[in-house]
């Protein structure tokens, strides 16, 4: 984290500015390599690995707080349709004269809205094919089943409260409660799979860099920033493992045919997250609880054992691990960019959409009370070291479409 940071960097006498994002020099990966790593004699616990966004829908709901999420859902709006357009053969569905269903399903949903606009657009897109091709003379006429998966704390009760009145006659909803690491839906049953923004969700924290005999211990950073090796090795093993569990149990799931969207932001090769505007902003939050453990409204031996099971991977590196699946044919795989992207976000955007984000995972490990302060001092802190987006690097925006073999 920033300060920490800091203080690493002036015991090993840094010459001269090197990236200024915050208006405060930050170490090169070389410099952090020198730093080595900070001990640190404790394990870390065992989280109940499962952070869904904020519940409800008040003024720190995923609701009110995920536009960034739904600009890039919307720019992805004409690919999703011309991919389905192009790829769905609706003959695979099983035509007889009792049921004629297509089933869709989105993993890791959250509460809405975006995912309610997710799924009007694939079924709107369907159903238009479906007009085309008049292939649904015979039997049943089409129904819709939309499964909509998250794990097992998400506010589903908020979901299907907000969920749009007219959707009602469009499909049939169903919540499927469970990790999307494993299997949660039955075998051969699903034509459509989408997900957007959830792939960087880790199934835990990475074993190593909870190990305090561990080279890959995070010392006082509280996410993977690229900028100590083995805690980035550690992370890149655990991304690894739960893409081939996510992509063998849609495997499974998914009809031969059918098809498996996904859209979420990667690294640029070669950049730690560590110099984007996401990865400063998350820094920046390990700063304040540094600043809040020097007030003894947290502990620094909390902070220390506190690591976020997300990671953002590199593109190549995600490429990488679809391509290794077997199971499904890449039907494309192409770099999109995110209208947000050439937009500075103000500081009350930026701390709201985090907050909306870690609220949950934050309020588990620190206990009530310390999320107020936290993001007040966030805000704060953007205030003065107010983020250079011109300076930052960006993501890379990913859409992905697979069929399955
Ligand atoms: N797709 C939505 C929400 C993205 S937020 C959108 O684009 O706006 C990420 C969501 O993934 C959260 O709701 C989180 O609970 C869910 N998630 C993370 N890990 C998951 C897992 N293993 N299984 C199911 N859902 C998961």
């Amino acid at each position: 984290m920033l300060s920490a940071f800091l203080g690493h960097a002036s015991a090993i006498a840094i010459a001269s500015p090197v990236v200024s994002i915050v208006g405060i020099r930050r170490p090169t990966y070389g410099e952090m390599k020198q730093v080595g790593v900070v001990e640190k004699h404790r394990e870390m616990p065992t989280f109940p690995q499962s952070f869904p966004m904020n519940g409800g829908d008040g003024p720190h709901s995923y609701i009110h707080n995920s536009s960034y999420q739904k600009v890039a859902i919307d720019g992805a709006k004409e690919k999703t349709s011309e991919a389905i357009l192009k790829n769905l053969d609706l003959e695979l569905l099983n035509r007889n004269s009792d049921a004629n269903i297509l089933r869709i399903a989105d993993f890791g949903c959250s509460i809405g809205p975006n995912t309610f606009d997710v799924v009007q657009n694939i079924i709107d897109t369907i159903k238009q094919k479906n007009l085309k091709e008049k292939k649904n003379n015979i039997g049943a006429p089409l129904e819709f089943q939309v499964c909509f998966n998250d794990q097992p704390n998400n506010d589903f009760n908020t979901l299907f409260r907000t969920q749009p009145l007219s959707s009602k006659q469009a499909y049939l909803s169903v919540g499927v409660p469970g990790s999307f690491h494993g299997r949660v839906l039955p075998k051969n049953s699903l034509h459509i799979g989408h997900t957007t923004y959830t792939l960087h969700w880790l199934s835990k924290v990475p074993q190593h860099v909870s190990n305090n005999k561990s080279p890959a211990l995070n010392k006082s950073y509280i996410q993977c920033n690229n900028l100590v090796e083995e805690v980035t090795k550690a992370y890149e093993i655990q991304f690894k493992i739960d893409m081939g569990s996510f992509l063998e149990a849609r495997a499974e799931e998914i009809v031969s045919g059918g098809l498996m969207i996904l859209s979420g932001q990667c690294l640029p090769d070669g950049i730690p997250k560590a110099l984007t505007w996401q990865g400063v902003v998350i820094d920046m939050i390990g700063d304040c609880l540094m600043d809040m453990a020097k007030l003894g409204i947290t502990s620094k031996e909390k902070i220390e054992l506190f690591s976020l099971p997300t990671y953002i991977p590199h593109i190549s590196e995600f490429k990488a691990n679809i391509e290794q699946n077997e199971n499904f044919k890449i039907e494309t795989m192409e770099e999109i960019s995110h209208p947000m992207d050439y937009m500075p976000l103000t500081n009350h955007f930026i701390t709201s959409m985090f907050r909306a984000i870690l609220n949950t995972i934050i309020e588990e490990h620190f206990g009530d009370g310390v999320v107020d302060e936290l993001f007040e001092r966030l805000a704060k802190k953007l205030d003065k070291y107010p983020i250079d987006f011109k300076m930052c690097k960006k993501y890379v925006n990913y859409f992905i479409v697979l069929k399955r073999k």
